[in-house]
């Protein structure tokens, strides 16, 4: 049952980024204002996110791990909107089946916080009282000890880091009220560092630089026919002036952060027609609509999503970029 068990944890855990996706999501639900992740030779190491959000309750510490252990269910009303969000409750279980996860946590009002260590889905010891602030902090070490294969495969390529960098500029450039900062271990100097009060663009401008954000035009557009789709989308896009060699397209539908690779196709093709030196857009995009007509299909794990009334969508998405680059270019 182990290796069954590593082998479907391995799949939700594919690589040291997912991991910290999923902690910094964690971190994100429990109210954080200030999160910070540490990483030690690109994750493989040590992934550390620490939060200061709510906390994690001393009786639910026992059970944490064991998958399909989710304190979020209640929050999400019917099955369809479980299913946009993707997989529940198998994250923190996942990654004790394929490295050592420590946490440290302490809720309101309590005196002390709790340690504890888990493999395999369980606690390897009772919670220990110590000190902590507020929140909490949680520890990977030594992921995928038990695959050597992709252990090797990871070590060599060994751009986890960027990946995870890349990863945390996404989170910080929406959830602009969050303070994120990203370092590699024993390093004074944060790679990704924002204020967690500033606006958008100042969040794009610390993450991606004046380059980026100099050349930036606000974008919204919505359509509440509902015939056809219902959504309300505003962003930021590059314009003639940014050149760059490929597209940075940060995608969020409904506050998640995820991939639609039809839409960002359709962008760049828009890109070319009308900017063809500007082909390689940058652009921040964050759509609501409907729970019930966003699908992760294919796969819990995969961050790709097709939309119901994906082509008045994209198309609609097309036209307002279209009108936009071509004001700005006259
Ligand atoms: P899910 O996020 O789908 O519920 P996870 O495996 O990612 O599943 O996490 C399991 C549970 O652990 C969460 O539902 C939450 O109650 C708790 N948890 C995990 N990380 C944190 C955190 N940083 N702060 C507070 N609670 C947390
Ligand atoms: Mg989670």
């Amino acid at each position: 049952p182990s290796v069954v068990n590593r082998i479907a944890a391995g799949e939700v855990i594919q690589r040291p980024t997912s991991s910290v996706k999923e902690l910094v999501e964690n971190s994100l639900d429990a109210g954080s204002t200030s999160i910070s992740v540490v990483v030690k030779d690109g994750g493989l190491k040590l992934i550390q996110v620490s939060d200061n959000g709510h906390g994690i309750r001393f009786e639910d510490l026992p059970i944490l791990c064991e998958r399909h252990t989710t304190s979020k269910l209640s929050a999400y009303e019917d099955l369809q909107s479980i299913k946009s969000m993707g997989f529940r409750g198998e994250a923190l279980a996942s990654m004790t089946f394929v490295g050592h996860v420590t946490v440290t946590t302490i809720t309101e009002g309590q005196m002390h916080g709790y340690r504890v260590s888990y493999r395999d889905g369980v606690m390897e010891h009772e919670p220990r009282p110590c000190a902590a602030v507020k929140g909490t902090q949680i520890m990977v070490e030594n992921l995928f000890y038990n695959m050597t294969a992709r252990r090797k495969t990871l070590q060599s390529s060994n751009d986890d880091y960027t990946k995870i960098v890349d990863l945390i500029s996404r989170f910080a450039i929406h959830n602009v009220d969050v303070s994120f900062s990203c370092r590699k271990h024993g390093m004074n100097r944060a790679d990704v560092h924002t204020s967690g009060s500033c606006s958008r663009l100042d969040a794009i401008r610390s993450v991606y630089g004046l380059a980026v954000a100099r050349d930036l035009m606000e974008i919204t557009a919505s359509d509440d026919d509902p015939s056809r789709s219902i959504f309300n989308m505003n962003g930021f896009i590059s314009n003639a002036n940014y050149i760059a060699k490929k597209t940075t397209m940060v995608l969020y539908i409904n506050d998640r952060l995820v991939e639609c690779t039809a839409l960002k196709r359709a962008i760049e093709i828009i890109y070319a027609a009308t900017l063809p030196k500007a082909s390689k857009p940058f652009i921040y995009m964050s759509i609501i609509l409907p729970s019930e007509h966003v699908d992760v299909n294919v796969h819990p794990t995969k961050r790709e999503v097709s939309l119901l009334n994906q082509e008045n969508i994209v198309e609609s998405m097309q036209g307002a970029i279209e009108s936009k680059l071509m004001s700005s270019n006259t």
